[in-house]
């Protein structure tokens, strides 16, 4: 479970959201919806320690992360932009994480076929990331993300921007496949019927602010 607890943050003294509270249960998908602007990315990348907030408290299965390194948190982010290492291949993108934590390669290599196949793209393992088409990258972008078996897993607008066809299908696919794996999911969108197709509870971020 991952609970918000009155969070707030503050930039250069403009407060860009006060007292935000959200909770997630385990294996629930959530979309959150808002305006451009309003801090959703934000947000995200707090939850997942990559910015500091100024008040609150975050915590995940009960524990105080708030001031836990990113690295620590066992939380997994795919960027609105993917943010692929562009010098590596498609596989070593993938074993990142692993690389860091020191997984034997034997088991690095199995880990990365798996998350590849689970994302349908076992084809591409020894390809470089910068010519992927936009699909293709966020789908490695989401095996990326999922091989480190995070406990909540963080989307940022993960299908703005794909044409129309593939939207429809990436949406379908990963829908079956977070739910499959039981994964605690919040998915930020702007695009209220792709947050209704996709979750099971549809917030919009100024909902969340007391
Ligand atoms: P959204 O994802 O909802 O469009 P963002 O979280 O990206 O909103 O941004 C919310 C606002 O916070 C924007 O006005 C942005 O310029 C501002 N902002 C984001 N990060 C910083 C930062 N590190 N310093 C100052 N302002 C920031
Ligand atoms: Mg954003």
């Amino acid at each position: 479970m991952l609970e918000i607890d009155k969070v707030s943050v503050i930039y250069d003294s403009s407060q860009l959201f006060a007292n935000l509270s959200l909770t997630i249960q385990h294996q629930e998908i959530v979309a959150l919806t808002g305006p451009s602007g309003s801090g959703k990315t934000t947000l995200l990348r707090c939850i997942a320690g990559l910015e500091s907030i100024s008040a609150g408290v975050i915590r995940l299965d009960g524990q105080d992360i708030t001031n836990r390194p990113a690295h620590l948190r066992n939380i997994g982010l795919v960027f609105q932009d993917n943010q692929l290492f562009p010098h590596l291949t498609v596989g070593q993108n993938i074993a990142y994480s692993l690389k860091i934590k020191r997984v034997s390669k034997q088991i690095a290599d199995q880990k990365v076929r798996e998350a590849l196949s689970l994302v349908g793209l076992m084809h591409l393992l020894d390809r470089t990331v910068i010519n992927l088409s936009g699909g293709e990258a966020k789908r490695v972008a989401v095996a990326r993300a999922l091989i480190a078996e995070p406990q909540v897993l963080l989307l940022d607008e993960p299908l703005t921007g794909l044409d129309i066809d593939l939207h429809g299908r990436l949406l379908e696919d990963l829908s079956k496949l977070l739910r499959a794996r039981g994964t605690t999911v919040l998915h930020v969108t702007h695009d209220k019927t792709e947050a209704s197709a996709f979750a099971d509870r549809v917030l919009d971020l100024r909902q969340l602010i007391s």
